[in-house]
């Protein structure tokens, strides 16, 4: 096989997109295909500075790396869940990132915030883990974001990612889900940061090779709570399809974003107050995050 690019001998063949590369240019390729994420929904500027979410996983790490390299002004934001050794070791990865490349990383955890760590949550809730922990996650990235007055937040979400997403909500037809699937997301509130997913237009198994290739250290195990997530039983379906017909999950979530998001999108809004606890936007009067942290803290009395 050779590099589309160059006639070399290739490193990686890409099914979906007919083609395969030489390591350079298929880490050129990541960059275009980054770049044009950036273009197309007008992410951020040189001009803005950008909060990155890392997880310590190859998907944030890889988006950090690309960002510095293409001249962007980038803080991390690392969200230590205490989840047992998984998150000892993802700290560890960001912070090694950060100090090879020289770039500020902010830490936030979440036990100092809801008052314990994602193990106790989900005890304390009875709800799954992820359910305590994708809420604090989401409240904690604006919020870090807003204090810094950093307009935008970045996440390592790539093509499986969002294709496994839309498969799950169409599967349960969540509607209201739908319209917040996007690459990404305006600020509707003057409380409320920008958000998005420069990874889009990149599969799982294109950010490893990049990763690789560019040696960065990063975190292989999953999160222990995410053994058994539907999201996970989503993605190998989704895997079956593409193995047979490479291009399956490009075209079911670029086709969504094209043809059939706008559609959803409700004309009347949701109405958004600011919380009475915490100042945070939310739909009620207190936000969801407070609640939490109120049951957290009732179930350690
Ligand atoms: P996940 O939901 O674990 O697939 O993660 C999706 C994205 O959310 C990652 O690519 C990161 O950008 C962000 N993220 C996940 N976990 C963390 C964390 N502990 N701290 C900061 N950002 C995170
Ligand atoms: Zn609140």
């Amino acid at each position: 096989m050779k590099c589309r690019k160059c006639g070399a001998a290739a490193a990686i063949e890409l099914r979906r997109h007919n083609a395969a590369f030489c390591a350079p240019d298929f880490q050129e390729f990541f960059r275009n295909q980054v770049r044009e994420a950036i273009r197309k929904y007008r992410m951020f500027t040189t001009e803005e500075r950008v909060l990155v979410a890392v997880s310590g996983g190859k998907d944030s790490l890889a988006l950090w790396d690309v960002l510095i390299d293409e001249g962007y002004t980038t803080t991390g934001l690392y969200l230590d869940l205490g989840i047992f050794d998984y998150s000892v070791e993802s700290k560890a990865k960001c912070e090694a990132f950060a100090a090879r490349r020289s770039v500020p990383l902010i830490i936030t955890a979440v036990a100092d915030e809801v008052g314990a760590p994602v193990p106790e949550i989900k005890a304390a809730t009875r709800r799954p883990a992820c359910s305590g922990c994708g809420l604090s996650k989401r409240y904690l990235m604006n919020r870090v974001a807003l204090d810094h007055g950093i307009p935008v937040v970045a996440t390592g979400h790539n093509l499986d990612d969002e294709a496994a997403t839309l498969f799950g909500s169409v599967m349960h037809w969540q509607t209201e889900a739908l319209p917040r699937q996007s690459p990404a997301l305006a600020s509707t509130h003057p409380r409320l940061v920008r958000r998005v997913k420069p990874l889009y237009r990149l599969s799982e198994r294109e950010t490893a090779a990049f990763a690789f290739m560019r040696k960065i250290d990063y975190i292989v195990e999953e999160c222990p709570f995410a053994v058994g997530a539907t999201s996970i039983a989503h993605k190998q379906v989704l895997d079956r399809l593409e193995h047979d017909s490479p291009g399956a999950k490009h075209n079911f979530l670029f086709g969504f974003l094209e043809k059939a998001r706008a559609a959803f999108e409700r004309v009347d809004g949701v109405e958004l107050h600011e919380c009475a606890r915490c100042g945070q936007v939310t739909t009620s009067t207190v936000c969801a995050f407070c609640k939490l942290s109120d049951q957290v803290k009732r179930a350690r009395a």
